[in-house]
């Protein structure tokens, strides 16, 4: 058995038979550290009974210990010149399908049907692409499929965000959007001399896990949407300011806008790091009862 694809020379090995060069525009930072992998296939709790997606496979390193762990294994690359790197790198495990494609365009719930048996949880698991994390966490958000779990790693900076709480600097319509429907967690963080190249940042490993009901009811999705980030477009100036922004600066707007907001007893003073998803969502049908 040769050595995990993780380990560095086994890595730089591959690499140089194949003579890959990374493009850093698709993010490839990938890593030599099978403790990393073994923990970060062990938080997402992957056992022969879930399917895993992964997203950028890259050379195998983490679908190795995923395929070894789980029943079986669909990555989806987008750089056609690592798919016959990983042909021969996951040649031992049968239970692994690679699929050439950008995340963002696939039709994932095709997919799963295409591959997966429908008889296991499914679950995501990847070391993201940086460059596109918020777009890719969107998609799997919004995607009619109920992952068991989603463990991803990220930008550090990327997972503060994911977790912030109001009144704190990370705190804005990332967290938001995305704690409105799902639990989020760090499960650690992982230094930038972990991967090959270094990237200019340090990581965390993330897990979401979906809500069985939304974090505060909204009747109207796409209007509180708009709400939540018409209200944080200028960080340091007041709600007030950011609303008129967003909905006008007529005397009928703004009358409609402090009825709104007396309504739920929020002034307009205060900044929007300071309201809790649920005063959001109250403030966003305070505003769709006032008529704006
Ligand atoms: N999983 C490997 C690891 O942990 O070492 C590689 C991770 S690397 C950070 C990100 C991978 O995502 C690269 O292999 C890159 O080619 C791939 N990738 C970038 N954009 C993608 C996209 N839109 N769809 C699918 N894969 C993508």
């Amino acid at each position: 058995m040769p050595d995990h694809i993780a380990t560095p020379s086994r890595t730089n090995d591959i690499l140089r038979r194949h003579g890959f060069r990374f493009k850093k525009s698709l993010g490839q930072n990938f890593l030599t550290n099978p403790k990393i992998l073994s923990n970060i296939v062990a938080a997402a709790a992957v056992s022969a009974a879930d399917d895993v997606i992964e997203i950028g496979p890259g050379i195998g390193a983490l679908t190795e210990f995923l395929a070894t762990a789980a029943h079986q294994v669909l990555a989806l690359e987008i750089d056609p010149r690592l798919l016959p790197v990983l042909a021969e790198t996951l040649a031992p495990y049968p239970n692994t399908t690679v699929v050439e494609g950008d995340v963002l365009k696939a039709d994932l719930a095709t997919l799963i049907a295409t591959h997966f048996d429908g008889q296991h949880a499914i679950k995501v698991v990847a070391n993201l692409p940086y460059y596109i994390t918020t777009p890719i966490l969107m998609h799997l958000i919004d995607a009619p499929i109920d992952f068991a779990s989603i463990t991803v790693m990220m930008q550090k900076e990327v997972a503060a965000r994911l977790t912030a709480q109001p009144n704190s600097k990370d705190y804005g319509s990332l967290s938001i959007g995305v704690q409105q429907h799902m639990d989020v967690a760090v499960a650690f963080t992982v230094s930038r001399t972990a991967f090959v190249p270094a990237p200019n940042v340090d990581s965390a490993i993330v897990t979401l896990t979906r809500r069985a009901t939304p974090r505060a009811a909204v009747v109207d999705q796409a209007a509180f949407d708009r709400l939540v980030r018409g209200s944080f477009v200028a960080r340091r100036k007041t709600l007030w300011n950011n609303l008129t922004s967003l909905y006008g600066k007529s005397d009928d707007t703004k009358a409609k806008l402090t009825t709104a907001l007396a309504a739920v007893e929020i002034a307009p003073s205060q900044r929007a790091e300071q309201l809790s998803i649920a005063q959001f969502a109250a403030l966003s049908e305070a505003l769709r009862t006032a008529g704006l």
